[in-house]
């Protein structure tokens, strides 16, 4: 073109109406955030200095000692006798009592390290968070749900090797051991995890390098699976020499492109990762060899309350990012513990704090002889919804439900049907087992007395269960 004409006349001689422009107004009022002093950000203030000479038999521990973490599984607390023994004389009176009865009723076996017993509120144990996960006591158990079962997850009827359970399309458990540095009263696995009690006789998944190989022949066999979570027990009871040959081992296979080593350790004895330089060095290499093979090598941890972090956690932690090493939480939702807003929150900074990574919140599983510590479904989605914002997304929790009868992970809120009265919630787990239902169950003690009283009545609760899974299908079938 030579000539420039106007571009409206070749397309007609009205003008075009002109966009209305919106113009951009200063606000009236802006909200203004006046700083929060240092002293009021909990969750950068970690407990410090030695504390633990408070209790009696910790008295003349200095530093040095309380950090080595072969002192530390010298100095825990397992079984009757040595609990009894360091109760005497600290707890008040009437809990020591509480304890012993507590003891003989219970699923697990109680071990505790000094780092958290130290940690326990002994003037007031009864309301302890740390007390609660770790010690029995007769006069807070309430009866198990009718609904309950020992091995609730069904991990071993998905398990085609025993402690291998193969339960999702891509990735695999691998319990590679059944001890643990402490026993929680509310583990999954009380089915196998520590020594048998007076309630349960366990079924053995010890350290075995003969059924780990069938493990691995299993996972060899399978190119679907990628990613595998080798847990326990606990793979902080694991000599480096193992846990160099089982990490090495499935590094090897071309299929495998992550993994996970779980443990509770770095909540329970953080001194681990500042004095056992043998299996820290282990993990190094590990995750060093991952990355250079391009895969993911990571640690899944599970601290459940804010006290658990001090500023020993901090320095292990830190230990840990220097050398790369990735680590990410995984909690319990649990009633009296952290089934409070301001504990999660408080929970979710302080992890983000010391470089652990957030990643689910567990409903509590519907685990034997735990029935106090569960909470309602409503609860977990209460918190979740407070929670969320308060720092990164990528620090945010997934609030999930392990849905019983082994359906897997569900977000809490994705449930096809949830009556809060009889407190049955229905989930579907597409990617697992289609076409299936699975229901979970609030705790009896957040219902109210009439429909407790119905759960006690099998007619009723027949009913019930239909009812909620009646309701799932109805709305399965209008959406379609
Ligand atoms: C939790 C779990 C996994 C890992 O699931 P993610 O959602 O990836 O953390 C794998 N297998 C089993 C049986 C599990 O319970
Ligand atoms: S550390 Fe884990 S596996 Fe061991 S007792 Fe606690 S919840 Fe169970």
């Amino acid at each position: 073109m030579t000539t420039a004409e106007p571009v409206d006349e070749l397309v007609s001689n009205t003008p075009p109406d002109k966009p209305k422009k919106d113009k951009a107004e200063p606000p009236k009022e802006r909200r203004v955030r006046d700083p929060i002093p240092e002293d009021q950000l909990e969750h950068r203030q970690l407990r410090d200095g030695e504390w633990w000479r408070e209790i009696p038999a910790f008295e003349d521990v200095d530093a040095e000692q309380f950090n080595d973490h072969i002192w530390q599984m010298r100095n825990s607390v397992y079984g009757e006798d040595s609990l009894i023994e360091n109760l005497e004389g600290l707890a008040p009176p009437g809990f020591v009592e509480d304890v012993r009865e507590g003891f003989h009723k219970a699923p697990m076996a109680v071990r505790i390290t000094p780092y958290i017993f130290s940690l326990i509120d002994w003037d007031n144990p009864w309301e302890d968070p740390l007390r609660l996960q770790f010690l029995p006591i007769a006069s807070r158990l309430s009866p198990d749900h009718p609904m309950l079962t020992l091995d609730s997850l069904h991990e071993q009827a998905d398990a085609p090797v025993d402690g291998l359970t193969h339960r999702y399309p891509d990735k695999a458990l691998f319990l590679v051991l059944d001890t643990c540095p402490v026993y929680c009263r509310f583990c999954t696995r009380s089915y196998a995890i520590g020594v048998d009690t007076d309630t349960v006789e366990k079924v053995q998944l010890k350290v075995s390098p003969e059924r780990w190989e069938e493990g691995f022949d299993y996972i060899e066999q399978h190119p679907e699976l990628e990613d595998i979570v080798i847990s326990g027990g606990d793979t902080y009871n694991m000599p480096a020499k193992h846990l160099r040959n089982i990490g090495e081992r499935l590094l090897k296979m071309d299929n495998i492109r992550r993994i996970r080593f779980a443990t509770k350790g770095l909540a329970v004895m953080p001194m681990k990762v500042l004095s056992d330089d043998k299996w820290l060095d282990a993990m190094q290499d590990l995750c060093d060899l991952g990355r250079e093979m391009h895969k993911e090598v990571a640690i899944h941890t599970h601290f459940n309350h804010p006290k658990e972090a001090t500023a020993i956690s901090k320095r292990a932690m830190e230990r840990l990012f220097e050398r790369g090493i990735k680590v990410r939480n995984q909690c319990v939702l649990q009633r009296g513990v952290n089934d409070s807003i301001e504990t999660m929150k408080l929970l979710t900074k302080r992890l983000s704090e010391i470089n652990v990574q957030p990643y689910y919140v567990y409903q509590h599983d519907m685990v034997k002889g735990v029935e106090d510590l569960r909470t309602s479904v409503q609860t977990n989605i209460d918190i979740e919804k407070a929670v969320r914002g308060v720092t990164a997304g990528f620090n945010t929790s997934t609030h999930v439900v392990d849905a019983p009868g082994g359906g897997g992970k569900r977000d809490v809120h994705s449930y096809e049907y949830y009556n809060r009265e009889t407190g049955v919630s229905v989930y579907q787990a597409p990617s697992v087992k289609p076409g299936e239902y699975f229901t979970y169950f609030d705790p009896l003690h957040s219902l109210s007395e009439s429909v407790q009283q119905d759960w006690r009545d099998p007619d009723k609760q027949e009913e019930m269960v239909e009812q909620a899974l009646e309701a799932a299908k109805d709305r399965d079938h209008q959406r379609i």
